[in-house]
Protein backbone atom coordinates (compact mmCIF):
# COMPACT_ATOMS: atom_id res chain seq x y z
CA UNK A 1 0.00 0.00 0.00
CA UNK A 2 1.33 3.82 -0.88
CA UNK A 3 1.83 6.39 1.72
CA UNK A 4 -0.19 9.29 2.13
CA UNK A 5 1.76 12.33 1.14
CA UNK A 6 0.39 15.30 3.83
CA UNK A 7 -0.33 18.71 2.70
CA UNK A 8 -0.64 21.71 4.79
CA UNK A 9 -1.88 25.30 4.26
CA UNK A 10 -0.85 27.84 6.16
CA UNK A 11 -2.48 31.58 6.14
CA UNK A 12 0.44 33.26 4.61
CA UNK A 13 0.56 30.43 1.96
CA UNK A 14 -3.25 31.36 0.96
CA UNK A 15 -2.23 35.65 0.90
CA UNK A 16 0.22 34.91 -1.08
CA UNK A 17 -1.75 33.61 -3.69
CA UNK A 18 -4.75 36.51 -3.39
CA UNK A 19 -2.71 38.76 -2.23
CA UNK A 20 -4.17 41.97 -4.74
CA UNK A 21 -7.83 40.10 -4.83
CA UNK A 22 -7.93 40.49 -0.96
CA UNK A 23 -6.99 44.55 -1.52
CA UNK A 24 -9.57 45.06 -3.21
CA UNK A 25 -12.22 43.03 -2.21
CA UNK A 26 -11.56 45.11 1.32
CA UNK A 27 -11.44 47.99 -0.64
CA UNK A 28 -14.90 47.57 -2.17
CA UNK A 29 -16.95 46.12 0.88
CA UNK A 30 -15.73 49.21 2.76
CA UNK A 31 -17.31 51.23 0.21
CA UNK A 32 -20.57 49.35 0.33
CA UNK A 33 -20.79 49.91 4.02
CA UNK A 34 -20.04 53.48 3.77
CA UNK A 35 -22.73 53.27 1.18
CA UNK A 36 -24.90 51.39 3.22
CA UNK A 37 -24.62 54.22 5.88
CA UNK A 38 -25.56 57.13 4.03
CA UNK A 39 -28.69 55.22 3.25
CA UNK A 40 -29.58 54.28 6.64
CA UNK A 41 -28.86 58.11 7.56
CA UNK A 42 -31.28 59.22 4.71
CA UNK A 43 -34.29 56.52 5.65
CA UNK A 44 -33.71 58.06 9.52
CA UNK A 45 -34.70 61.27 8.69
CA UNK A 46 -38.26 60.23 7.92
CA UNK A 47 -38.35 60.23 12.02
CA UNK A 48 -36.93 63.14 12.33
CA UNK A 49 -40.20 64.90 13.38
CA UNK A 50 -40.98 61.98 16.12
CA UNK A 51 -37.95 60.98 17.67
CA UNK A 52 -38.59 61.54 21.15
CA UNK A 53 -41.50 58.57 20.57
CA UNK A 54 -41.20 55.07 20.77
CA UNK A 55 -40.62 53.32 17.46
CA UNK A 56 -41.56 49.64 16.61
CA UNK A 57 -38.43 47.00 16.06
CA UNK A 58 -40.36 46.44 12.71
CA UNK A 59 -40.29 50.41 11.72
CA UNK A 60 -36.13 50.28 12.33
CA UNK A 61 -36.08 46.97 10.20
CA UNK A 62 -37.17 49.61 7.75
CA UNK A 63 -34.98 51.90 8.20
CA UNK A 64 -32.20 49.62 6.82
CA UNK A 65 -34.23 47.57 4.17
CA UNK A 66 -33.50 50.67 1.59
CA UNK A 67 -29.63 50.31 2.06
CA UNK A 68 -29.38 46.43 2.22
CA UNK A 69 -31.94 46.37 -1.36
CA UNK A 70 -30.19 49.24 -2.67
CA UNK A 71 -26.65 47.63 -2.02
CA UNK A 72 -27.68 44.04 -2.98
CA UNK A 73 -26.39 43.75 -6.52
CA UNK A 74 -22.95 45.33 -6.24
CA UNK A 75 -22.64 43.52 -2.24
CA UNK A 76 -23.33 39.71 -4.04
CA UNK A 77 -20.98 40.44 -6.85
CA UNK A 78 -17.52 41.44 -4.59
CA UNK A 79 -18.40 38.64 -2.67
CA UNK A 80 -18.97 36.24 -5.42
CA UNK A 81 -15.56 37.41 -7.14
CA UNK A 82 -13.90 36.58 -3.96
CA UNK A 83 -15.94 33.21 -3.86
CA UNK A 84 -15.00 32.08 -7.18
CA UNK A 85 -11.19 33.49 -6.96
CA UNK A 86 -11.10 31.48 -3.76
CA UNK A 87 -12.22 28.43 -4.86
CA UNK A 88 -10.31 28.60 -8.03
CA UNK A 89 -7.05 29.36 -6.03
CA UNK A 90 -8.01 27.16 -3.26
CA UNK A 91 -8.14 23.81 -6.28
CA UNK A 92 -5.05 25.24 -8.18
CA UNK A 93 -3.10 24.97 -4.62
CA UNK A 94 -4.17 21.48 -4.00
CA UNK A 95 -3.95 20.12 -7.20
CA UNK A 96 -0.21 21.71 -7.29
CA UNK A 97 0.15 19.47 -4.06
CA UNK A 98 -1.83 16.15 -5.36
CA UNK A 99 0.72 16.39 -8.55
CA UNK A 100 3.36 15.77 -6.41
CA UNK A 101 1.95 12.02 -5.86
CA UNK A 102 -0.30 11.09 -8.23
CA UNK A 103 -0.92 11.33 -12.45
CA UNK A 104 -0.83 14.74 -13.04
CA UNK A 105 -3.69 14.15 -16.12
CA UNK A 106 -6.31 12.55 -13.33
CA UNK A 107 -5.35 16.03 -11.18
CA UNK A 108 -5.86 18.37 -14.11
CA UNK A 109 -9.56 16.35 -15.17
CA UNK A 110 -10.27 17.09 -11.43
CA UNK A 111 -9.29 20.46 -11.38
CA UNK A 112 -11.46 21.44 -14.88
CA UNK A 113 -14.42 20.23 -12.78
CA UNK A 114 -14.20 22.18 -10.02
CA UNK A 115 -12.85 25.25 -12.31
CA UNK A 116 -16.50 25.02 -14.65
CA UNK A 117 -18.85 24.53 -11.57
CA UNK A 118 -16.93 27.63 -9.60
CA UNK A 119 -19.04 30.52 -11.14
CA UNK A 120 -22.13 28.47 -10.06
CA UNK A 121 -20.90 28.04 -6.79
CA UNK A 122 -19.83 31.39 -6.01
CA UNK A 123 -23.06 32.97 -7.11
CA UNK A 124 -25.38 30.80 -4.95
CA UNK A 125 -22.96 31.35 -1.76
CA UNK A 126 -22.41 35.06 -2.41
CA UNK A 127 -26.47 35.84 -2.01
CA UNK A 128 -26.53 33.32 1.56
CA UNK A 129 -23.34 35.54 2.70
CA UNK A 130 -24.72 39.07 1.74
CA UNK A 131 -27.75 38.01 3.80
CA UNK A 132 -25.58 36.90 6.62
CA UNK A 133 -23.48 39.43 6.64
CA UNK A 134 -26.26 42.59 6.11
CA UNK A 135 -28.26 40.25 9.14
CA UNK A 136 -25.60 41.45 11.80
CA UNK A 137 -25.70 44.85 10.52
CA UNK A 138 -29.48 45.01 11.17
CA UNK A 139 -28.95 43.70 14.28
CA UNK A 140 -25.95 45.92 15.18
CA UNK A 141 -28.78 48.91 13.71
CA UNK A 142 -31.41 47.60 15.67
CA UNK A 143 -29.65 47.81 18.92
CA UNK A 144 -28.30 51.41 18.65
CA UNK A 145 -31.69 53.14 17.84
CA UNK A 146 -33.27 51.38 19.72
CA UNK A 147 -31.69 52.65 22.59
CA UNK A 148 -30.80 56.13 21.25
CA UNK A 149 -34.98 56.60 20.94
CA UNK A 150 -34.93 54.78 24.71
CA UNK A 151 -31.75 57.26 25.84
CA UNK A 152 -33.65 60.03 24.18
CA UNK A 153 -30.43 61.42 22.15
CA UNK A 154 -30.62 63.97 19.77
CA UNK A 155 -31.35 63.48 15.63
CA UNK A 156 -28.02 64.49 14.87
CA UNK A 157 -26.16 62.83 17.53
CA UNK A 158 -27.76 59.42 16.26
CA UNK A 159 -26.69 59.90 12.61
CA UNK A 160 -23.10 60.85 13.99
CA UNK A 161 -23.46 57.71 15.75
CA UNK A 162 -24.15 56.14 12.65
CA UNK A 163 -21.80 57.16 10.44
CA UNK A 164 -19.41 56.41 12.67
CA UNK A 165 -20.42 53.18 13.40
CA UNK A 166 -20.13 52.41 9.12
CA UNK A 167 -17.09 54.72 8.80
CA UNK A 168 -15.55 51.78 11.69
CA UNK A 169 -17.14 49.14 9.86
CA UNK A 170 -14.74 50.41 6.39
CA UNK A 171 -11.29 51.43 8.78
CA UNK A 172 -11.34 49.77 12.09
CA UNK A 173 -9.88 51.94 14.83
CA UNK A 174 -6.37 52.55 13.40
CA UNK A 175 -5.60 54.46 16.55
CA UNK A 176 -6.61 51.49 18.87
CA UNK A 177 -4.99 48.83 16.29
CA UNK A 178 -8.40 47.11 15.68
CA UNK A 179 -8.63 45.98 11.80
CA UNK A 180 -12.13 46.95 10.61
CA UNK A 181 -15.17 44.84 9.73
CA UNK A 182 -14.71 44.99 6.26
CA UNK A 183 -10.93 43.45 6.63
CA UNK A 184 -12.44 40.96 9.14
CA UNK A 185 -15.18 39.82 6.28
CA UNK A 186 -12.24 39.65 3.55
CA UNK A 187 -9.89 37.60 5.21
CA UNK A 188 -13.46 35.65 6.37
CA UNK A 189 -14.77 34.45 3.01
CA UNK A 190 -11.22 34.27 1.02
CA UNK A 191 -10.50 31.22 3.90
CA UNK A 192 -13.61 29.99 3.19
CA UNK A 193 -13.16 29.97 -0.53
CA UNK A 194 -10.12 28.69 -0.66
CA UNK A 195 -10.64 25.82 1.88
CA UNK A 196 -13.86 24.92 -0.29
CA UNK A 197 -11.90 24.61 -3.03
CA UNK A 198 -9.30 22.30 -1.65
CA UNK A 199 -12.24 20.13 -0.05
CA UNK A 200 -13.60 20.63 -4.34
CA UNK A 201 -10.46 19.50 -5.41
CA UNK A 202 -10.32 16.59 -3.03
CA UNK A 203 -13.80 15.43 -3.87
CA UNK A 204 -13.02 15.23 -7.22
CA UNK A 205 -10.11 13.33 -6.68
CA UNK A 206 -12.15 10.67 -5.04
CA UNK A 207 -14.37 10.59 -7.58
CA UNK A 208 -11.13 9.47 -9.47
CA UNK A 209 -10.11 6.49 -7.34
CA UNK A 210 -7.95 8.18 -5.00
CA UNK A 211 -8.66 7.76 -0.81
CA UNK A 212 -8.21 11.23 0.48
CA UNK A 213 -8.67 12.20 3.83
CA UNK A 214 -8.27 15.46 5.96
CA UNK A 215 -7.39 16.85 9.62
CA UNK A 216 -8.80 19.76 11.48
CA UNK A 217 -5.57 21.39 12.51
CA UNK A 218 -5.73 24.46 15.47
CA UNK A 219 -3.07 26.68 16.31
CA UNK A 220 -2.71 24.11 19.67
CA UNK A 221 -2.68 27.67 21.94
CA UNK A 222 -4.44 28.23 24.97
CA UNK A 223 -7.15 30.21 22.53
CA UNK A 224 -8.35 27.23 20.45
CA UNK A 225 -12.12 26.93 21.14
CA UNK A 226 -13.70 23.73 22.25
CA UNK A 227 -15.44 23.01 19.00
CA UNK A 228 -12.33 23.41 17.34
CA UNK A 229 -10.68 21.42 19.62
CA UNK A 230 -12.87 19.16 19.19
CA UNK A 231 -12.79 18.67 15.44
CA UNK A 232 -8.88 18.25 15.66
CA UNK A 233 -9.26 15.01 17.99
CA UNK A 234 -11.36 13.63 16.05
CA UNK A 235 -8.40 12.69 13.76
CA UNK A 236 -7.92 11.97 9.89
CA UNK A 237 -11.64 11.26 8.72
CA UNK A 238 -12.58 10.72 5.12
CA UNK A 239 -13.08 13.98 2.62
CA UNK A 240 -16.64 14.02 2.38
CA UNK A 241 -17.58 12.99 6.04
CA UNK A 242 -18.23 15.97 8.38
CA UNK A 243 -15.97 16.96 11.60
CA UNK A 244 -18.13 16.74 14.95
CA UNK A 245 -19.10 20.34 14.57
CA UNK A 246 -20.74 19.65 11.31
CA UNK A 247 -18.32 21.79 9.20
CA UNK A 248 -17.30 20.36 5.68
CA UNK A 249 -13.99 22.22 6.43
CA UNK A 250 -12.29 24.85 8.20
CA UNK A 251 -12.71 27.89 9.35
CA UNK A 252 -15.58 27.51 11.58
CA UNK A 253 -16.08 31.23 12.58
CA UNK A 254 -14.86 34.57 11.88
CA UNK A 255 -11.41 34.58 13.06
CA UNK A 256 -10.83 30.95 13.37
CA UNK A 257 -7.27 30.01 12.80
CA UNK A 258 -7.49 26.18 11.89
CA UNK A 259 -6.60 24.46 8.93
CA UNK A 260 -7.87 21.54 7.25
CA UNK A 261 -4.61 19.50 5.99
CA UNK A 262 -5.30 16.86 3.50
CA UNK A 263 -3.15 13.28 2.31
CA UNK A 264 -4.39 11.44 -0.62
CA UNK A 265 -2.73 7.84 -1.63
CA UNK A 266 -3.87 5.68 -4.73
CA UNK A 267 -7.21 3.17 -3.62
ZN1 LIG B 1 -10.83 27.12 14.65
Amino acid sequence: MLEYVLFLIREDQMEDDMRSSMIRTQSEIGKIFIAQGTLVIASLRAFRNRFAESISPGEVDLIFSAAERETAERFEGALKDAHEKGVLKGAQRRANNFKATVASGKVDMAFNLVNQRADKYATKVAAAKVTAINESTRKTLNEMITRGFREGVSHTAMERAIRNRFHEFQAGKPQKHIKSRAHLVTVTEYRDAYEEGHHQMAQEMMHEGFIVEKYWQTSEDDVVSDGCAENQDYGWIKEDDLFPSGNQHSPRFPGCRCNTLHRIREA
